[in-house]
C-alpha cells in the first residue's frame, strides 16, 4: 500500500533547522570543526533546587496518575502569584491560567479554538515559525505583517488592508523578539489594544523570553496593559527562564473565554503535564530570582563578547536588549543564505539565515548565545577571517 501524505503536510515549509543540519554534516564530513551558533536552548543546566522538587515529587505515587487537563490548580496559582510578584497582574488561577506542555504545544494548538476554515491570523513577520504552520494546520490563512528596522521591528498595523482586517481572528506578537530581540513598551501594547478592540481580533503575545534581559531592563507582560485582559492572552514557558527546555512545561494566562478555548482544544488532544513536573515547576515560580541574575549575565557577556566582534568587523545589528539572541545584517547586501553559506564554508559557523524566520528576515542572521564563552570567542576570531 502506498502511504500519502495529508495536504497539509505535504505544504509545510522545510523545517528551518533540518536543512541546516544537512549543510552542517556536509562540512562536518571535510573534517572542518563546525560552531553551531543555530539553536537557542540553553546550555546552563536546570538549577539543581528544581530538580530536587521533581525528584520528590516525581517518587510520590499520586504523581503517577494522568494529570488534570488544565494543570493542577496549585501550579496554576504559582503562575498567578509569579505574574502579581513579577508583573503586579492579577490572574484567577482556577479560569485565567491553562498549563501547557511548554509554550510550543499552546500556540500551536491555539488557532484550532479561534480560527475557521478561511479565516486569517496575523503574524509577524520574520517571527517563530510555529504561528504560521499553527494557522495553516487549522485551516486559516496567515497575514504576514513586516517588521522592519525602520520600526524598532514593532508591526505597523495600518498597513494591513481593510479587506484582510475584516477577516482576521487573531493577532500573534512576540517581545522580547525571536529572532530580532526587539523589545516592545507600553505605548506599543496600548496601541495592539486598541486595534484588537477596533477590529475584534484575539491576541496571543508570546512572552517566552521576558526574564532573560539586560542592563536593568525589565521587560513587560502585555497582561500588565489596560484593556489586555479584554482581548487576549499571554503565552509564557519556564524554558528559558529556568533553562527548562526538556522539561516540557509552560503556560498561557489572560482572558478566561480564550483560556476555556484552548482547553476545550486539549481536553481532547492530551493529558496534560506529569505532575512531578508541575511541582518542579511551583518550586521555579516561587523562587524565581534564585540564580536568574547569574544564568543572565552568562548571556550577557557571551553578547557582549560577540557584538564586539561585530563591531570591530562593521557589521551592523541591533543591540539585544533581551533574548538569547543576536540579530545582525549579512554584509555587502548578500542574501542570508549566501551568507549561511559563507560563515559556514570560509569559518566553519553555523548561523540561522534571517529569512528562514519569514521574508522579511531576508538580508539578517541570528545566533543564539547559549554557547560557552570559548566557543563564541573563537567563532568571533573565525568570523573576523571572513573574505568581505
Ligand atoms: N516562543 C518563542 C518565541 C520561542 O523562541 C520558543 C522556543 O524557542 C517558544 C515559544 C517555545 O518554547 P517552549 O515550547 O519550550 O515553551
Amino acid at each position: 500500500m502506498e502511504i500519502n501524505w495529508s495536504d497539509r503536510i505535504n505544504e509545510l515549509p522545510p523545517y528551518l533547522f533540518a536543512e541546516i543540519d544537512a549543510k552542517k554534516a556536509e562540512v562536518m564530513a571535510k573534517g572542518i570543526d563546525v560552531i553551531d551558533l543555530g539553536v537557542g536552548d540553553p546550555d546552563i543546566p536546570t538549577p539543581n533546587f528544581i530538580i530536587e522538587a521533581l525528584n520528590k515529587a516525581a517518587r510520590d505515587p499520586s504523581n503517577h496518575v494522568y494529570p488534570s487537563y488544565a494543570g493542577m490548580l496549585s501550579f496554576k496559582q504559582a503562575v498567578a502569584d509569579w505574574y502579581k510578584k513579577r508583573f503586579n497582574v492579577d490572574l484567577e488561577a482556577e479560569s485565567e491560567v491553562v498549563t501547557l506542555i511548554g509554550s510550543k504545544e499552546g500556540i500551536a494548538h491555539t488557532p484550532l479554538a479561534f480560527i475557521n476554515p478561511g479565516d486569517i491570523a496575523l503574524v509577524t513577520d520574520p517571527g517563530y515559525p510555529v504561528y504560521n504552520v499553527a494557522i495553516t494546520f487549522a485551516g486559516g490563512v496567515p497575514y504576514s505583517i513586516p517588521i522592519l528596522k525602520e520600526n524598532n521591528f514593532l508591526p505597523d498595523f495600518d498597513t494591513v488592508p481593510e479587506e484582510i482586517l475584516k477577516r482576521s481572528k487573531l493577532l500573534f506578537i512576540n517581545y522580547p523578539n525571536n529572532p530580532t530581540t526587539a523589545v516592545a513598551d507600553e505605548d506599543f501594547y496600548k496601541r495592539v489594544i486598541e486595534f484588537a478592540e477596533k477590529n475584534q481580533i484575539i491576541v496571543c503575545h508570546d512572552a517566552a523570553y521576558t526574564e532573560i534581559a539586560y542592563d536593568g531592563y525589565k521587560p513587560l507582560s502585555f497582561l500588565e496593559i489596560d484593556g489586555a485582559k479584554e482581548v487576549g492572552i499571554e503565552f509564557h514557558s519556564l524554558s528559558k527562564t529556568f533553562s527548562m527546555t526538556g522539561w516540557r512545561i509552560g503556560f498561557a494566562a489572560g482572558n478566561k473565554k480564550a483560556i476555556a478555548g484552548l482547553g476545550k482544544i486539549k481536553t481532547n488532544i492530551d493529558s496534560g503535564v506529569f505532575q512531578a513536573v508541575q511541582v518542579a515547576g511551583i518550586e521555579a515560580l516561587y523562587n524565581y530570582t534564585e540564580g536568574l541574575a547569574d544564568r543572565v549575565n552568562i548571556y550577557k557577556e557571551r553578547r557582549d563578547i560577540f557584538c564586539r566582534g561585530l563591531d570591530d568587523i562593521g557589521i551592523s545589528y541591533l543591540h539585544p536588549k533581551a533574548t538569547f539572541y543576536v540579530w545582525f545584517e549579512t554584509i555587502n547586501g548578500l542574501s542570508s543564505k549566501d551568507f549561511a553559506s559563507k560563515m559556514l564554508d570560509e569559518a566553519g559557523i553555523v548561523a540561522t539565515p534571517g529569512n528562514g524566520f519569514g521574508e522579511y528576515g531576508e538580508g539578517y542572521m541570528r545566533v543564539s548565545t547559549t554557547f560557552e564563552n570559548s566557543k563564541i570567542e573563537e567563532a568571533v576570531q573565525r568570523l573576523k577571517t571572513l573574505k568581505l
